[in-house]
């Protein structure tokens, strides 16, 4: 059915998924049976009475017979289901322009500060009667004169929401 001179998709471009997805419901289902099959002839075999080479040998030949069967149908079934339900893009890696434009986020639109670009320290580890948390706003950074803790737009969310490196990067450069 496959021919070597096109890749796995340029050959599955060809067809209608829902062709696709039976054939991979096909195999799922040839599988099992196999796999069934395989466990029923070595639980026999396990009840055999005979010597140890014979039992190795019988071991042996259900591998064959069945194991790589098995095997060359995972294969196709790994290759099938990849090319029907691809992984989401969100779920891919992060690129640097998403980072850059999550750096750029300004840091307004997380919290409330004063003319002078303060406000108070929203870490939570010390009192803060008067400000002491400073953005600036030129670099997209900020720095807290009572606990020193500094940093950019996504270390900011990072601890302030308690997201991954990669969910802020999502959130902030617009992704989910
Ligand atoms: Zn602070």
């Amino acid at each position: 059915m496959e021919n070597n001179n096109f890749t796995f998709s340029e050959w599955a471009d060809m067809f209608a998924s829902e062709v696709l997805s039976e054939k991979l419901i096909a195999y799922q289902n040839k599988r099992k049976d196999l796999i069934l099959r395989y466990s029923k002839a070595l639980t026999k075999l396990s009840k055999v009475r005979a010597d140890d080479f014979s039992l190795w040998f019988g071991k042996y030949w259900l591998k064959i017979k069945y194991g790589d069967d098995i095997e060359k149908l995972e294969k196709k079934i790994k290759q099938f289901s990849n090319y029907l339900y691809p992984k989401p893009v969100s779920e891919g890696m992060i690129t640097d322009q998403e980072i850059a434009t999550a750096k750029a986020y300004p840091f307004e639109n997380l919290i409330d500060l004063n003319a002078g670009g303060f406000a108070k320290c929203p870490f939570g580890t010390h009192e803060d009667a008067r400000p002491s948390f400073k953005v600036y706003k030129k670099e997209n950074k900020f720095f807290c004169f009572s606990c020193l803790e500094k940093g950019d737009v996504i270390d900011f969310v990072m601890k302030t929401e308690n997201k991954t490196f990669r969910e802020t990067v999502k959130k902030l450069s617009g992704g989910n």
